[in-house]
This record gives structure tokens, sequence and C-alpha cells, in this order.
């Protein structure tokens, strides 16, 4: 359909501008890749400016000061109200930039983004340092403190989400911030720039730049002012973002790629193991990083197992994003639609195709970027489309037959961002939680993620956490000091 063509602009210090350059770009919607914004295309010479603005109101204002947490927990709050107060808004915005179901954007990202900064508005003020016992004639702690100006380079499958996993903390801890959405899906951090201008931030405190990755990002990355990066996306551009950073050894986390394993066991409930699996890969259209993407099923149920997969998997309604009874909406580009279908192919040499595995090329969703959900079975470890991340709705399927084996092939992989264990059996499930080797297990659930609890990789799929309190450690330093209390009576070493 067409839409009402809105013109944006980038955030920095306090203001709404062009990019340097004059320069813009198109956003289409993926539902049906007509137009609906146009965007300043950034490059280096506004990450210069946003840099330098986060930089003055962390050194020059009383933004980052410690006494000054209620004042940053209390803008945090507002915004979250705010947030919450824009959920229509906000839900078809990110819907209709990105791809995703306007039910998901409606029931989920909108309401998770304000959880976050409500949930680190909580946090603002519980984070001092400690007092260390310590031998000698001295006082001695630690005081928690902010970085200063930290970057942010995001991913475009959960875009306004991670202006909670990444602003949220910073700010809370007194940081100041310069943040990149992803090219192809910027309108909703520009949305959440609003409110917080609305509710109040003191200029620079905030800075959005909208543009490529390869311009502002990797900027943002080498830039000699920016104290941290925190960066989701690919691996592959993550260890580009770790070169970039090392000239002034940025601090850095890294929330990268994935190729999880989900293992059913005989004896787990098969429904709500179906269930699970399914949200696992097909929600936001596989377009996640913690994917359940590899599926290992025991054989004493496999086919029980296999046979309601597939017939609920074919009864997915794919749709328009913006259409409520949609339950997967769209890829969020053309360019990821062709990546996936690359994949298909490959998968369709490797393996069984037990359904999809088609893009979605007549009637009305033709004009968008839609594919079917795909399962293949009949699949060894050893292939392309079991070993690479494919994030789309592309589910591999493999039968195994004890846990060992299961556990072998499950963490033969590059990757550590999350798994899932479905079983009964409690002394199985500890067992198991022990020998993945990833930052999240499930048991008995898949996907499940709140700003209390935390998310990380291990191995290639990165370092650092986003959520939880564990994310404060990515936005805070610590100071230790020593105050000597002999006052006058310090014993000399040198005469
Ligand atoms: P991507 O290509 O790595 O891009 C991520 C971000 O980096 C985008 O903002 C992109 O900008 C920017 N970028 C690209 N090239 C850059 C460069 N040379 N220097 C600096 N920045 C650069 O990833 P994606 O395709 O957007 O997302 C998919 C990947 O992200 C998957 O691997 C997925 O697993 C991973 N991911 C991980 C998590 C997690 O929490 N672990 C969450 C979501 C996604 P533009 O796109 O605007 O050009
Ligand atoms: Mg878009």
């Amino acid at each position: 359909m067409p839409y009402d063509i809105k013109e944006y602009k980038m955030y920095i210090g306090g203001q709404w501008v062009d990019a340097a350059s004059g320069k813009t770009y198109e956003s289409l919607c993926p539902g049906d890749n007509e137009v609906h914004a146009i965007l300043p295309l950034g490059d280096k010479k506004d990450v210069d400016r946003a840099v330098e603005a986060a930089r003055d109101a962390f050194d020059n204002t009383e933004w980052a000061l410690p006494y000054n947490f209620p004042e940053r927990a209390k803008l945090l709050r507002a915004a979250a109200a705010k947030i919450r107060d824009n959920l229509d808004y906000l839900a078809e915005l990110e819907s209709k930039d990105g791809g995703k179901t306007i039910t998901e954007s409606t029931l989920i990202d909108v309401h998770h983004t304000a959880d976050c900064f409500d949930f680190y508005a909580d946090l603002a003020g519980s984070f001092g340092g400690d007092v260390i016992r310590a031998p000698g004639e001295w006082f001695d702690f630690t005081l928690r403190e902010p970085l200063g100006v930290c970057g942010a380079v995001v991913a475009w499958n959960f875009p306004i989400m991670y202006t909670g996993w990444k602003m949220a903390p910073a700010l809370a801890m007194g940081n100041t911030c310069v943040f990149k959405p992803a090219q192809v899906t910027s309108c909703t951090a520009l949305g959440i720039a609003k409110i917080c201008d609305e509710v109040g931030f003191p200029p620079g405190t905030i800075n959005v730049v909208s543009g490529p990755g390869s311009k502002v990002g990797s900027a943002i990355a080498a830039h000699m002012d920016v104290d941290k990066i925190s960066f989701t996306g690919s691996t592959e551009v993550g260890r580009k973002i770790l070169e970039l950073s090392a000239g002034n050894i940025k601090k850095t986390t890294l929330e990268l790629g994935g190729k999880s394993p989900n293992i059913v066991f005989d004896d787990a409930d098969i429904n709500d193991a179906v269930s699970g699996t399914m949200t696992g890969i097909f929600f936001n259209a596989g377009q996640v990083c913690i994917a359940g993407s590899r599926l290992f099923v025991q054989e004493g149920i496999y086919d029980q197992f296999l046979e309601q997969l597939i017939s609920r998997t074919k009864n997915i309604v794919v749709g328009h994003p913006l259409d409520w009874d949609a339950r997967m909406g769209a890829i969020s580009s053309p360019d990821q639609m062709e990546t996936i279908m690359k994949y298909i192919e490959i998968g369709k040499k490797e393996a069984t195709l037990a359904c999809g595995g088609r893009r979605i090329d007549k009637g009305e969703l033709a004009k968008g970027n839609f594919i079917e959900p795909t399962i293949f079975t009949d699949i060894t470890p050893d292939k392309t489309i079991f070993k690479e991340e494919i994030f789309g709705p592309v589910l591999a399927v493999i039968k195994f037959s004890s846990e060992e084996e299961v556990i072998a092939m499950a963490n033969d992989t590059i990757y550590g961002l999350a798994s899932g264990v479905w079983t009964n059996d409690l002394k199985r499930a500890f067992r198991v939680i022990h020998a993945l080797k990833a930052g999240t297990v499930w048991v008995n659930n898949y996907s499940m993620l709140t700003p209390q609890t935390t998310h990380g990789g291990y191995k290639q799929s990165g370092y650092g956490k986003d959520l939880g309190k564990y994310a404060i450690e990515g936005y805070t330093q610590i100071k230790n000091v020593y105050l000597d209390t002999r006052l006058g009576e310090l014993i000399a070493i040198f005469e």
C-alpha cells in the first residue's frame, strides 16, 4: 500500500538536524517494499558532531555526577511512561519499518522497551561500590563510575528493543550515548529519541545518527573520544568493530551471531516442546540471534514430534506486517530474503525439505519479502545449513539417540549464544544445563527474555551482557580508593 511518506531528521546535541552532507535515503516497508520514510544519510561528520555533543554533556554538565542519579531515574521513568502512551504509534512504525507482525510489536517489543527504561531507572541508584577490608591502617573502598561516551551499533531485527537494551543502562549509570540504528530500521530509534527529548533528557545525553554501518558504525567504533561501544550484529562485523576499537582501547560489548541448539528428549511434553520450537525458529520470521535453528529430537518421539511440528508449521499464517491476523511477517529487506533463499536452495541439496521452502511470490504478498516457514530433515551436522547462521524461518532437524551424543553435536559450533532443552527429568536437565556451552539455557521454554534476566554469548557469539543487572558491568568502571588513616605517621620507605 502507498504510505504517507514521513521525513525524519537525526537527533544530535538536542537538535533535530539533517546529515552534514545533506544526503538522504528512503526506508521501505518490507511487507510491500513501498517507501514510508525518508531519513538523513549520516556519515563520519555527523558522528563527530554527535560525539562532541555527548562528550560535552558528560564532561561539562551535572549529568554524570554521582548525586544526579535520581534525576536520571526520573527521566528514564518518564520516557518509559511516554513509550507506553505511544504504544500504538510506535508498534505500527516498528512493523512498517522492519516487517515484524503488528501483534509482535504491540504485545512484546514496545512494552519490553518501556520495561527496560523502568528497570534501569530502578537500578540507577543501586550500584555504589564496596568497602574493602584490607590488612593495614587505611580505609579502602571502590566507586563504580560511568565510562563516558557510549556508542551503540545495532542490527535491524529488534530496532526499538535495542534502545532499551543499550541506551537505558548507559544513561542510568551516567554515561551519554551515540546510538546508530541499522539503516533499514532507523525510524523507531528516532521515535525514542523524540520521546526522550520531550521528557527532558538534557541535550547531548542521547544522540541518534542514521546511516550505513560502513560509514556511521565504523566512525563510532574508530572514534578516539568514544569510550565504549556496544555492538549487536554479525560475528563478521563484530570482528571489524574490535579492530576499529583498538585505537583508544575502547571498552567493548559484542552480541554476535548464533546457531543455537534446541534439544527435545523422549520424556518431554510434546505439545509444549512443539510450541516452544516454533516460537524459537519462527518468531520474527526467524531473524533472531537466539533462534533455535538446530533442532535435535530423540528417536523415541521423533516421528510423533515431527508430524505435529510440520502440520502446525503449515498452518502458520504469513501476512503483511500490519495485518493483525498474520503470525509471521516479512523478511526485513530484499537482500536478506535473497540470502535466506540461497540457503534454502543449498538445503534442498543437503537434506529433505519437509515443508515450506518457497518465497511467497503470488497474490498480495508478492510485492513484499515473504518466505514460507521452512523445515529440513534427514540432515547431518556437517552440512552448511546446519552450521551457518541463516537468520530466517529455516529449521534443520536431527534425530538423536543418547544424551552424550546430542551434547557433543549441540556444542560442535563456533557459536554459543543460546540453547534449549525439553525434558521432565530434573537430573537430566541439570546435567545438560552444565554441559551446554552457551550464554543462555532455556529448560522447557525457548526465547523468553525480560529486562531482569540477562543475555549474551559464549565463544564467537561474543562477550559482555545485555539486560539484567549484569549489563551494568558494561557501562561502568571501578575506581579503587585508598584512604590512609595514619595522618602524620606514614612509614617512610625513603629517608
Ligand atoms: P550486521 O551486518 O553485522 O550489522 C549490524 C550493525 O552493524 C548494523 O547497524 C550495520 O549497519 C553495522 N555495520 C555493518 N558494517 C559495519 C562496519 N563495517 N563497521 C561498523 N558497523 C557496521 O548484522 P545484521 O545483518 O544487521 O544482523 C544480523 C546479525 O546480527 C546476525 O548474525 C545475528 O545473529 C546478529 N544479532 C545478534 C544479536 C545478539 O544479541 N547476540 C542480536 C541480533 C542480531 P547497517 O546495516 O546500517 O549498514
Ligand atoms: Mg525499513
